[in-house]
């Protein structure tokens, strides 16, 4: 389904739905359009406005192309993207994630590049392992195919 702002010969305008942009322009080419409010057939496409969408998380923002005005309205197609989380949701989120690797992984610590490399190479017994690596180890192992998954530390406390 597609959606078209459509106007009539008396500059009304409304929205319709459509199958496909080929099954308006059926409708419009057998006369079965007419509009909404004055049931004026002479019925076309709109120009469509720009649209702009913040990705702030608040409404979408129109911006009128004759008054040059911005208003906020909330389109009904398209649902408000959630809300960035607060800091104390993240920090609660990291702490969580913390706690999951510590109870699961070995700690390995500083080695974590080595012990990494070794179980990749079969050398070692494959296991998860989390620990501390350098910028450059962490390129390293990704350039020969040693997955690895950086952890955010934990953001300072403000309590
Ligand atoms: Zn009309």
């Amino acid at each position: 389904m597609i959606r078209f702002q459509l106007r009539c010969g008396n500059r009304h305008e409304f929205e319709a739905w459509f199958p496909s942009n080929a099954g308006f322009e059926d409708q419009k080419a057998r006369g079965l359009l007419s509009c909404a409010v004055c049931g004026d057939t002479s019925v076309d496409k709109a120009p469509m406005a720009p649209r702009i969408v913040r990705s702030t998380g608040s409404a979408p923002v129109t911006i009128d192309n004759t008054t040059g005005s911005v208003e906020k309205t909330r389109a009904p197609t398209a649902p408000a993207a959630p809300a960035a989380p607060s800091p104390e949701a993240l920090r609660r989120g990291i702490e969580a994630l913390h706690r999951v690797i510590e109870a699961r992984f070995e700690n390995v610590g500083r080695d974590f590049a080595t012990e990494a490399r070794a179980i990749h190479d079969g050398v070692k017994d494959p296991r998860e392992i989390y620990g501390q690596a350098t910028l450059d180890e962490v390129k390293d192992l990704a350039e020969d195919g040693i997955p690895v998954l950086p952890i955010p530390s934990m953001p300072p406390s403000d309590a």
